[in-house]
């Protein structure tokens, strides 16, 4: 097993890399006084373990998105580091590790709260290779095979993103010119970007995240296929779109990362109803600002919840099931759940949202129906919901969109802080209960087109 490593490690013949990209040969080694960036901006713990492996006689550098944010004057969020011990090597040596990773091995490396994932060199795909299956489409099925250095710097995505540091000597090693790229704040491909697309084609989600968040420009010739290749996107396994989509939400830079996957036409394969979504009015509004706040609050370094906004990018696609099963003469909770649950099930093909997160979906939306119920002992009951906040911000959202009536919003926002006495004055008496219920329904239905959409859309339908 070793041997084989070994082999691989050191027989295999240098791929370059098939593109315009100016990667391979001789790393060029830029020292701290040209680049800037000192070891104390590197996070105490990464460079424990840094020092700890190179201590044992292993390489050991800080590398990829840690080392492109020290460049741009950002704090990283994270810290890798790459190094050419095996990950039984790396566990080894800390006593605080743990190998995890079911595509690929790595060690995640423990120092109080922080956790530090240490990746072993990998190589890319070489063509006929079994360690590295394609699927028909040419993405990579597998990419857990070991390599050297210079093999980890090519197999990565972006130039930018295939810088190593060395927290010893403050160097930067670049095999792929990512250093004059983060100068002059350019996004490139490392290699042929349609290959490399093809390949993984998450690696245009990454594209069009880091451009909007970082502020770089995509290099034409990285950018070119995006376009034609966003039907790719249907074959990533629907886990991995959830969470590098999750990504993408959380990245702070959600408005701006929508309108660039908008203008790309990647929109189309990411929720299956968000294209739809975009394309109506109250929809967009709806979600755009859902996205905004997001933005606003990630930027104030407040949390935002994933099941929020997954339950925000989806609502009006409930809103239109529930609609259309009431129509049909369901009642109004039986057909909540049967809205809730098709709009789930017909995204579930796609992007696989965690459980957890579907429960938190599904108690802020059946609030919403909850909200509508104004009389007697109802509202009382809403206000000890567990997700009571959630809901309740959601139908604020909701109110600022223009889809529900003000009043309904700022009745809530009263009732919750009103003393007892205020709070019974406040109840609406109980025919009047309904009466958000017969605005909704008297709104232009888009039911149609909608409860049409969520039943039959399987995953073909969007390309
Ligand atoms: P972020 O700031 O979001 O963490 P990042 O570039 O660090 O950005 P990670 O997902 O943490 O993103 O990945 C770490 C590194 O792994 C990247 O910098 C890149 O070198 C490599 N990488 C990640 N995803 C891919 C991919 N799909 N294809 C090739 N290399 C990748
Ligand atoms: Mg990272």
């Amino acid at each position: 097993m070793i041997r084989k490593l070994l082999d691989k490690v050191f027989s295999r013949g240098r791929r370059g890399p098939a593109g315009g990209h100016r990667g391979g040969g001789a790393p060029v080694t830029i020292p701290s006084s040209k680049h800037g960036v000192t070891k104390d901006r590197i996070s105490s713990s990464a460079r424990r373990v840094t020092e700890t492996l190179q201590s044992h006689g292993y390489k050991a550098y800080v590398v990829g998105g840690a080392v492109r944010d020290l460049m741009l004057d950002r704090t990283p969020k994270d810290y890798d580091v790459a190094t050419d011990a095996t990950p039984e090597q790396v566990y080894a040596v800390f006593r605080r590790s743990r190998i995890i990773g079911r595509r690929f091995r790595l060690v995640h490396v423990m120092f109080g709260q922080d956790t530090i994932e240490v990746s072993t060199f990998r190589a890319n795909q070489s063509a006929g290779d079994d360690d590295h299956k394609k699927d028909e489409h040419g993405r990579l099925l597998r990419d857990n095979v070991f390599g050297n250095q210079e093999e980890d710097a090519v197999r990565r995505d972006f130039t930018a993103n295939a810088l190593y540091y060395d927290p010893g000597t403050e160097e930067i090693i670049d095999y792929c010119g990512g250093y004059d790229d983060v100068k002059t704040r350019t996004l490139r491909m490392i290699g042929d970007p349609s290959v490399r697309y093809r390949e993984d084609p998450v690696r245009m989600l990454r594209a069009v995240r880091l451009a909007a968040k970082l502020g770089l420009t995509i290099e034409p010739q990285t950018e070119a296929p995006i376009r034609e290749m966003a039907h790719l996107m249907q074959n990533v396994p629907a886990a991995r779109l959830f969470e590098e989509m999750l990504k993408l939400l959380l990245s702070g830079h959600a408005v701006a990362c929508i309108q660039r996957l908008r203008a790309q036409g990647l929109h189309h394969g990411l929720l299956p109803m968000l294209d739809v979504i975009l394309e109506q009015p109250m929809g967009e509004r709806f979600v755009m600002l859902a996205l905004q706040r997001t933005d606003e609050r990630i930027l104030d370094e407040k949390g935002v919840s994933p099941g929020f906004l997954f339950a925000a990018l989806l609502w009006h696609e409930v809103l239109a099931t529930w609609n259309a099963a009431q129509g049909r003469g369901v009642p109004p909770v039986p057909a909540m759940h049967e809205a809730m649950d098709q709009v789930l099930t017909t995204q579930a093909e796609k992007i696989s949202i965690p459980r957890r997160f579907g429960v938190d979906m599904k108690d802020i939306w059946l609030l919403q129906w909850r909200f509508e119920q104004r009389s007697g002992k109802r509202p009382y009951r809403v206000l000890e919901s567990p997700k009571f906040r959630a809901g309740y911000d959601f139908l604020l959202l909701r109110c600022e969109s223009g889809e529900v009536d003000a009043e309904v919003g700022e009745w809530w926002t009263r009732f919750q802080d009103a003393p007892e006495s205020e709070r019974e004055e406040m109840l609406l008496p109980a025919d009047k209960a309904g009466g958000a219920k017969k605005r909704r329904r008297r709104r232009k239905p888009r039911s149609e087109d909608g409860a049409d959409t969520a039943s039959s859309a399987p995953s073909g339908d969007d390309a």
